[in-house]
């Protein structure tokens, strides 16, 4: 008997998971993702993970300042 697409997903699965590369997965199967960084505004306290909004909301909040100011060790993009 052919091996099914099933038969050689889960091989491929059971090789990651000895690898420890496979994502963990929620019940439903859908891949966990990392949570996201986020940085905290030194000045407002606010939290942003986007490195865009860090920029933005550094010239739009706090202009005078820079964005590594605002958000220590934050990318500046
Ligand atoms: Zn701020």
């Amino acid at each position: 008997m052919p091996a099914s697409k099933k038969d050689i997903r889960n091989k491929k699965n059971k090789a990651l998971e000895a690898a420890g590369l496979r994502a963990p997965l929620t019940q439903s199967g859908v891949p966990v993702k990392p949570p996201k960084q986020a940085y905290v505004c030194t000045v407002c306290k606010i939290s942003l993970t986007m490195p865009q909004q860090i920029k933005v909301h550094t010239e739009a909040k706090h202009s005078g300042k820079t964005v590594q100011e605002c958000f220590p060790g934050a990318p500046t993009a």
